[in-house]
């Protein structure tokens, strides 16, 4: 059965007990503060099992997108290592929420493995949670009751906590669990160790398949556990292992999930799969982590330099560096998988065939600037192997972490090529470097919560901010937190007109008041569909009745900017072609900026272009067309941009200015007519990543700022010019005028020079067979005096030249001495300057043959001649 018709079956076995088919949320998580990455497709439905929101069916089935690099959850060091744990993977789910439990759970997870897909009975275990002491826990009973009635009793199996009870993180909602196992040894394996003995022991045949999790506490940060307000059902079986069992292979990575992948790149490195363990290895995380990177970039994380953008440029350097080292890709060749990858998920993950150029494009500029790190790496580490050949033949551990830190060397790289020159590795002091940097990660992301103290009990808290920015709002519960040393309060109010920061536009401030007392709140955001109010204080009397206040200046000012964004999107688009995508946005009071797919600078008439598109639809005065609550099909069919990355049970809002024009899913508030922005002036376009431009402009008083500064600086132009009919002629005109007049006084000068120059020639002294010239003089320039110096010693044969010249009231020294007289008499121009510069409160240097400095005090010229007069007096008679 290929893998497709296994998603499908899986699918619609759950259909057909009346679960309603969903799809997978984004692989990138926004808006939630514990979690970079969906690490199971619980984390979709979170709100619902906490009850901040309801669903809108009580049973789901779905394929969900999961990554587990990071965090509670991650498995990135045994990828490509073992044969079952990926990076990505699909977590293929049926939920309860509220709806059947245990029984119903146990029952259907068997008949689909053993009717619908026909895996033998036998050689399946499950396992029930054991108890815990500590949780104050008993032995889950009930699930064990239940599998009793399916299987015998020899092929349960009680866990422990760690295995069998299912949390997602530190804190949230969580559960006992039952897990399945399957045994995929051969008969003979199988006799000689019972698949019992072997379940939850890394054995890569006898693996875990599907989780069953019974949702029944929330664990609170205090470590205790909260009964759930009601009992849901949370599975997740993974979709790579089920492929393996089903198709009866030994790896995941056999299965026809990744054959295409394996196959292709075995291919380009001229190995085959299954030769060898290294090169193997290789095969194995690059086909894994280019799923990985894909998806993450189509969900709209890019490689960079910090948070979920770092994880995903590690996994990607990771990827590199076992092609490079061990199946010799030394040029990009990670982004020649991405079609194949695209081709096979068609129809299932769309969002990579629609991206998948820009994918591509991504993958090979960071492969390619990787690649030139790890050469550089390479060759500091070959100096570094001759550095430590000198002396202790070790290398040292702080400089293992450098390579580690900064060109990405993984230790046992630096000390592959470390033994290859016969030396060894400071393991330690790598070690405690290591320690030291995630002390220090550790201290600048801590931040510590306490439990939401619950003061009034609701449903749903309402958002009113779309069409109000005042409010009477009540305090449902509030958190104390310390963020980076600083003491802060989070508060979630019943109904509130207060935007939360997301999709790019900044989050509300202003004030809830009670009676006089005001307390500001300086900043909202998101957590899952949480309105959180920051403030620094908390109002004394928590249980009253308040008014909420939008500061709404700040807000008028960025609907402003976040309108003239979808307008600028839409001009983004006609101009450039569709390909444009947004990739990034930030909409705040002073500017906006966005971020988009595009593989070349903009020109400036393409700039002008969209400008003036945009300004047009200013003027147009287009109203604001707002729909909420719109199912993402019909969404679809208006035309709605942005499509991806939507997660179920958002209610889905398209935002229209001119249906012909733009059309945007987008959750912020914007001006009620384009006429309101006034005016959109694009300030700067530049390129962010790969692929990806970025245009900043300001809008309405900003913009309008902006013209009247230019339009002063021409009025201040013009004054300066005394009001020239033609105020660009004139400037020519002035620029022209100057250029002559420099020309006319370097000819003056050049004149004065030359007549200096006789002066000086005169006033040379024959003494005992040298010339000696030292002597003050008058030059325009200091370009004068150096070309009078070398012009002498063309012409003067053993010269000694000392020149203290006042150039336009500056004073200035040159010496020159002939060839032949610097090594005959010892002197040295250079060195004798520094003594004369005293003279001028001066400094300067040069060569033995020629030397200048300049100073501050003119005053000194004459002394200058006169200590040079005793210096060279001095030498001249010998
Ligand atoms: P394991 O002990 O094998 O790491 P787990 O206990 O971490 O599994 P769960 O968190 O219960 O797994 O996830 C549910 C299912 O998802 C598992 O039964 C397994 O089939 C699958 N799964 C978990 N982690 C991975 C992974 N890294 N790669 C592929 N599939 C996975
Ligand atoms: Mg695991």
């Amino acid at each position: 059965m290929e893998s497709k018709e296994i998603r499908k079956r899986f699918l619609e076995f759950f259909e057909k007990k009346q679960h309603e088919i969903v799809s997978s949320a984004p692989m990138v998580v926004q808006n939630d503060p514990t979690l970079m990455f969906t690490n199971a497709g619980m984390n979709q439905f979170k709100d619902f099992f906490l009850g901040n929101s309801e669903p809108s069916s009580n049973r789901i089935v779905d394929t969900q997108k999961c990554l587990r690099v990071s965090g509670k959850h991650n498995d990135l060091e045994e990828v490509g290592m073992d044969t079952y744990h990926h990076t990505m993977f699909e977590m293929l789910g049926n939920w309860s929420f509220g709806d059947y439990f245990k029984k119903e759970a146990i029952a259907w997870a068997w008949e689909l493995l053993t009717k619908e897909f026909n895996l033998p009975q036998d050689r399946m275990y499950a396992s029930v949670f054991g108890g815990d002491e500590v949780d104050g826990l008993e032995m889950d009973q009930e699930a064990y009751d239940y599998w009793k009635d399916i299987i015998p009793e020899d092929r349960i199996i009680n866990g422990s906590k760690k295995d069998n009870f299912w949390e997602m993180g530190d804190t949230g909602p969580c559960g006992p669990c039952s897990e399945i196992h399957i045994d995929l040894r051969s008969n003979e394996e199988v006799a000689k160790v019972p698949g019992k003995d072997l379940v939850n022991m890394d054995h890569p045949q006898v693996v875990e398949i599907w989780n069953l999790v019974f949702m029944q506490f929330n664990r609170l940060a205090n470590g205790s556990l909260q009964n759930l307000p009601a009992q849901h059902v949370d599975t997740g079986m993974g979709f790579e292992r089920l492929a393996m069992a089903i198709q009866g292979k030994k790896s995941n990575y056999d299965t026809d999930v990744f054959t295409p992948l394996i196959n292709f790149l075995a291919k380009s490195a001229h190995v085959k799969y299954g030769d060898d363990e290294k090169t193997d290895i290789a095969l194995r995380v690059i086909s894994d982590h280019v799923r990985a990177i894909s998806f993450a970039i189509a969900d709209g994380q890019l490689p960079s330099n910090n948070k979920a953008g770092y994880v995903i440029r590690r996994i990607l350097r990771r990827a590199v560096r076992y092609g490079y080292t061990f199946l010799n890709f030394k040029e990009p060749f990670i982004h020649t998988l991405v079609p194949l990858l695209a081709e096979q998920f068609d129809g299932v993950f769309p969002e990579l065939i629609a991206q998948k150029d820009f994918i591509g494009k991504v993958i090979m500029e960071e492969e390619s600037s990787f690649l030139h790190t790890l050469d550089k790496g390479l060759s500091k580490l070959d100096t570094i192997t001759k550095d430590a050949e000198k002396e202790s033949r070790v290398i040292d551990g702080k400089i293992a972490f450098e390579l580690y830190d900064t060109y990405g060397f993984p230790f046992d790289l630096t000390s592959l090529i470390a033994r290859e020159n016969e030396l060894s590795v400071d393991e330690e002091g790598f070690k405690k470097e290591m320690e030291i940097q995630k002390n220090r990660s550790k201290k600048a992301a801590e931040t510590s919560a306490g439990d939401w103290i619950e003061l009034k009990p609701i449903e749903e808290v309402q958002f009113l901010g779309y069409d109000t920015l005042t409010s009477k709002a009540q305090i449902v519960k509030y958190q104390a937190i310390e963020e980076k040393g600083k003491k802060l309060f989070k508060i979630v109010l019943d109904q509130t007109p207060f935007y939360a920061e997301s999709g790019g536009q900044v989050g509300d401030s202003g004030y809830i008041a009670d009676g006089e007392n005001k307390t500001s709140i300086i900043d909202t955001k998101k957590e899952n569909n949480l309105i959180v109010h920051f403030t620094t204080e908390l109002p004394s009397n928590l249980e009253t009745e308040f008014e909420a206040v939008v500061n709404s200046k700040k807000r008028k000012l960025t609907e402003n900017n976040h309108s003239a964004t979808h307008l600028l999107h839409a001009a983004l688009r006609q101009v450039l072609g569709t390909h444009v995508q947004q990739k990034g946005s930030l909409v705040d009071e002073k500017v906006l900026r966005f971020d988009f797919s595009h593989f070349s600078k903009m020109t400036d008439e393409e700039v002008a272009k969209v400008e003036k598109i945009v300004n047009q639809k200013i003027r147009a005065n287009i109203a604001l067309n707002e729909k909420r609550n719109v199912p993402i099909g019909e969404a679809q069919e208006m035309g709605a941009m942005a499509l991806f990355g939507e997660k179920y049970g958002d209610f889905v809002r398209v935002i229209t200015f001119d249906k012909d024009y733009s059309v945007e899913l987008c959750g912020g508030t914007h001006v009620p007519a384009t006429g309101t922005i006034g005016l959109l002036k694009i300030v700067s376009e530049g390129s962010v990543a790969a692929g990806v431009r970025r245009i900043e402009a300001i809008t309405a008083d900003k913009a309008e700022e902006y013209y009247n500064k230019q339009n002063e600086l021409v009025a201040q132009v013009n004054e300066l010019l005394h009001h020239p009919k033609d105020t660009l002629k004139a400037i020519e005109a002035l620029v022209k005028e100057k250029q002559e007049l420099t020309k006319a006084i370097e000819s003056i000068n050049a004149e004065k020079s030359s007549a200096q120059k006789e002066v000086l020639q005169k006033a040379i002294q024959s003494i005992n067979g040298y010339n000696v010239l030292i002597s003050e003089a008058q030059l325009p320039d200091t370009e004068g005096l150096k070309k009078l110096s070398f012009e002498l010693k063309n012409e003067v044969d053993n010269l000694i030249m000392i020149v203290a010249a006042d150039i336009a009231g500056k004073p200035q020294i040159s010496i020159m001495i002939s060839e032949d007289l610097v090594k005959s008499l010892d002197l040295h121009a250079g060195n004798l300057i520094k003594e004369l510069a005293k003279e001028i409160k001066g400094g300067g240097g040069g060569q033995p043959f020629y030397a200048t400095a300049g100073g501050k005090d003119i005053s000194g010229l004459s002394s200058v001649v006169t200590k040079a007069k005793a210096i060279i007096e001095g030498v001249t008679n010998h």
